[in-house]
């Protein structure tokens, strides 16, 4: 703590950081390190913001959908791996990340191709994957799939600066400029970035798209054991205890207070806004509000697996509303009451707006289809419609906006770095240390002395 004796009192606190999403607790957490107290305030009665999972039944059902890279790869910032400090990933160290281990099965022209890992010599995780080959493969022959994994490869080795060099254009027309087969770009790169960018129409920049390319080609795709809401938990416990405070809502904010729906003006040395972009454009007149990709996640129950391997399923054909889907219980079983089953499919775009009612039926035609099966019978046991789920990254797009609006104010969020939990994280992280400089404690935190006055 900077001056006052008094520690983790909202009224004397150091930083005010307003939102538990997970910007807001990662830049909690890296002000409490460096010994400044922190107070977190979240309007809703828990935390994680677009990461909150709920319990219904015994399922542990995720309000957003969010794949995840593996662990080790997540350490590295999307775009900015190899520079130091900027780890957006303290306190993560325990999350139990549960692979889908079988990779990526697509469904183009009435059949399935699997893209999976090759093990190599050199272990799982290495960059030198291909595409599994097969007899009348929809993404083309030998060459064809040699090509395809040709380019994942070259992402997965080039230097970050490097691929933030090139050109960016909208994503759909980078990949028709790459002189790939349309077989290749529409029958697995398409469908694959739509689930990653939740953008179907592809309008991100192709920087972003080239990111998520290569984080996918150097990692493993993940879901957090036990649900989405294992991220924020994490962050939260590693806090001093009382420092986050749910059901309550900062209606303004200053260099020097918050001003609560609750409990009136709580004074503070500064504030770290961590709404969300709406939320905190209200907050910080003249942020600038970017567009949003809507999403719709449904999860369903069934008497039995429709496909008994973790693996992300992607229809190239485009059947019907839904981009991608996948058992979870597969990955992990932990997610549902013992002996049951939960699918979790995402749909996208203008198909996320639909009426749930004509939605969930579409969906259950596709589902059957893409599975073999009928998915009539299933339970749909819950759907999440979020209008704002993810900021868009249209080209041309800044991977860091600035996080300090003035000294003594900052914001952070996925709206500050790229639209995914780990941009989140990282602009959290980078607004804590803009945070720390104006207090004059610099990247590495607080001096000794400050450290032993607040302990
Ligand atoms: C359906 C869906 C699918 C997604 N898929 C992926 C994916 O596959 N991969 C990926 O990496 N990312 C994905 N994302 C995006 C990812 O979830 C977000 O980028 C990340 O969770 C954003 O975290 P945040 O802390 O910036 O914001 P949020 O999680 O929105 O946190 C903001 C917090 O601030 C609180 N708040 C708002 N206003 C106030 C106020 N006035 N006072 C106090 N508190 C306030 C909110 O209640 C919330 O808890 C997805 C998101 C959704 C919704």
């Amino acid at each position: 703590m900077l001056s006052s004796p008094a520690r983790h009192e909202t009224d004397r606190t150091d930083v005010i950081v307003v939102g538990a999403g997970v910007a807001g607790l990662a830049a909690a957490r890296r002000l409490a390190d460096a010994g400044v107290s922190v107070s977190v305030l979240e309007a809703a009665p828990y935390i994680g913001g677009r990461m909150a999972t709920d319990r219904v039944d015994g399922f542990r059902l995720d309000r957003a959908a969010q794949l995840l890279t593996s662990y080790p790869e997540l350490r590295r910032t999307p775009g900015l791996d190899g520079l130091d400090g900027l780890d957006g990933l303290d306190g993560l160290d325990g999350l139990d990340l549960r692979p889908l281990s079988q990779g990526v099965l697509v469904h183009l022209g009435g059949r399935s191709q699997r893209y999976a890992e090759a093990r190599t010599a050199r272990g799982p995780l290495t960059a030198a994957r291909v595409l599994a080959s097969a007899a009348r493969s929809p993404l083309g022959g030998a060459l064809d799939q040699a090509r395809a994994s040709a380019l994942l490869n070259r992402l997965a080795a080039m230097p970050a600066d490097r691929l933030l060099a090139r050109a960016e254009l909208p994503t759909a027309d980078a990949l028709a400029a790459r002189g790939l087969p349309s077989r290749t770009v529409d029958g697995f790169l398409r469908p694959l970035l739509t689930a990653l960018l939740s953008d179907p129409e592809l309008t991100t920049s192709s920087r972003c798209a080239d990111l998520a390319l290569r984080t996918f080609a150097r990692g493993r795709l993940c879901i957090p054991a036990g649900g989405a809401s294992a991220v924020p938990e994490l962050l939260a416990a590693a806090l001093p205890p009382g420092t986050v405070r749910t059901g309550v809502r900062a209606v303004s904010a200053s260099t020097t207070s918050v001003e609560t729906a609750e409990h009136g003006q709580l004074p503070c040395r500064a504030v770290v806004v961590a709404t969300g972009a709406r939320k905190a454009a209200g907050l910080l007149p003249g942020l600038r509000l970017p567009r949003f990709h809507p999403v719709t996640v449904l999860h369903h129950t069934a008497d039995a697996a429709p496909l008994a391997e973790p693996v992300l399923v992607l229809d190239a054909d485009r059947r019907g509303p839904v981009s991608y889907t996948a058992v979870i219980s597969e990955a992990d079983p932990s997610r549902t009451p013992p002996g049951r089953v939960l699918i979790t499919s995402v749909v996208l775009g203008a198909a996320a707006r639909e009426p749930l009612h004509a939605l969930d039926k579409a969906a259950r035609t596709q589902l059957g289809e893409l599975y073999g099966t009928q998915a009539d019978g299933w339970q749909l046991l819950a759907a999440h419609h979020d209008p704002e789920a993810v900021p868009a990254m249209r080209a041309p797009h800044d991977l860091q906006r600035p996080v300090r609006v003035v000294g003594g104010l900052y914001v952070c969020g996925d709206h500050r770095d790229t639209s995914t939990v780990q941009g989140a994280l990282v602009s959290g992280r980078r607004a804590a240390e803009a945070a720390l400089r104006d207090f004059g404690l610099g990247a590495a935190g607080a001096p000794a002395e400050l450290r032993a006055a607040a302990a």
